[in-house]
């Protein structure tokens, strides 16, 4: 047993989580008014390396936002805006497989595509995005749309969800986005994100869409508003849509970000709360295989020590990031494949270049021994396995230069 849980007054927590039996919403609470933070982390690393064992995986991936443009006003959010803004912006399917073909010469396997929800783009521009993307490299994944904008295209479209998630399948969508949970509590969502669609609606079409086949990820926006029981009752209806449908591959915390917007927060979530969120979602959602440090919210230095708190992932390259940057994130808009091999391989874990669905792509060697204790040198950044087909052929030789 870990020094920090032997001496901490969570023991009997530890020792549920050692037997496998599931954790209630109030042990939930009770880790989060704990302030032993190391015992907290090595409950949810004991639970990590259980579920995934040393791997930790990232993703080559690219962000496009096809518009700015929303109709609505959610407190929390700096990216939107109406189409009196000058700096508002819509993409042409072109201009996206313009950045689709220059993502992919950088070995990039997965395109993360949102947008506001437009006033009036019709339904033939999403199915043509979908199609044009996907005829661009069959390979290429397409993690696309979050609950809400499908919501809003199928409100648009007056189509019914299953009809609008069926025909974006067929056209090449890949996963469902996570976006758009925020906080499922009523009383906070309508303070953060007035007039946005409710936890049930947004639960609907992961529901909807997971039946159909689909995978997705879900999200947490915390660090506002929200009480540690708000967090809680999130985390309880993620587990519990999990437990009935079996189809998400990862969840996210997103840690808010302060500025540009009409929350009264003015601070983001302290690295401790970070760090503690991270780790009782992954002691509490038993039932997820995936918990990635969002490194565009955290910071790529406190999403590295994430990884001996719970997680196994730190996301993707991203290469153009608005939404957190528009709303005062000071870190960069991309990672170098590099790096994030760097960030893993010092906090002790093996890289594992994942798709889409955190289906591994290439596992990298272990970690050499170093005159500097948990630096690594440069020139073992070699890939040694290839996982799939889809790294079999093209090799993306570029991508570690990002
Ligand atoms: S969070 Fe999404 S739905 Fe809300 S205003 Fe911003 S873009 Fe629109």
């Amino acid at each position: 047993m870990s020094f920090f849980i032997e001496r901490s007054e969570l023991r009997d927590l530890h020792e549920k989580v050692v037997a496998g039996v599931r954790l209630t919403e109030d042990d939930a609470v009770r880790l989060f008014a704990s302030r032993d933070l190391h015992a907290v982390g090595a409950m949810a690393d004991f639970a990590r390396q259980r579920r995934v064992g040393n791997h930790a995986s990232y993703i080559l991936n690219r962000y496009i936002n096809y518009s700015n443009y929303c109709i609505l006003s959610c407190q929390f959010c700096a990216f939107a805006r109406k189409k009196r803004d000058k700096d508002g912006f819509e993409l042409t399917v072109e201009q996206m497989i313009d950045k689709a073909r220059e993502a992919l010469r950088l070995g990039i396997t997965e395109l993360h595509i949102v947008g506001g929800l437009h006033p009036s783009l019709p339904y033939s521009y999403y199915l043509n995005m979908l199609r044009e993307l996907q005829a661009v490299d069959a390979r290429l994944q397409l993690k696309c749309f979050t609950a809400i904008e499908i919501l809003h295209i199928a409100w648009l479209a007056k189509k019914p969800v299953a009809e609008v998630l069926a025909e974006f399948r067929a056209a090449g969508l890949a996963s469902l986005t996570g976006g758009g949970a925020e906080i499922f509590r009523p009383e906070i969502r309508s303070r953060i994100a007035k007039g946005k669609e409710s936890a049930a609606e947004y639960l609907d079409v992961h529901r909807t869409w997971h039946r159909l086949g689909g995978r997705s990820t879900c999200t947490m926006l915390f660090g506002h508003i929200e009480s540690v029981a708000d967090r809680v009752d999130h985390l309880r209806q993620l587990r519990a849509l999990q437990d009935e449908t079996g189809g998400f591959v990862g969840f996210i915390p997103l840690a808010y970000q302060p500025e540009n917007n009409d929350v009264p927060v003015q601070t983001p979530p302290t690295g401790f709360d970070a760090l503690r969120t991270i780790a009782i979602s992954r002691l509490f959602l038993d039932n997820f295989e995936h918990i990635t440090a969002y490194w565009v919210g955290l910071g790529i230095k406190l999403a590295q020590v994430a990884l001996s708190y719970g997680a196994d992932d730190l996301h993707g390259t991203i290469v153009e990031e608005h939404i957190f940057r528009m709303a005062g994130s000071q870190g960069p808009q991309l990672q170098t494949e590099t790096d994030l091999v760097r960030a893993i391989r010092e906090a002790g874990r093996v890289p594992v270049q994942r798709n889409t669905f955190y289906q591994p792509i290439r596992i990298w060697p272990d970690a050499p021994a170093s005159p500097l204790p948990g630096r690594i040198a440069t020139d073992a950044l070699q890939p040694t396995e290839v996982i799939s087909e889809e790294s079999a052929g093209e090799k993306p030789v570029t991508a570690s230069t990002l």
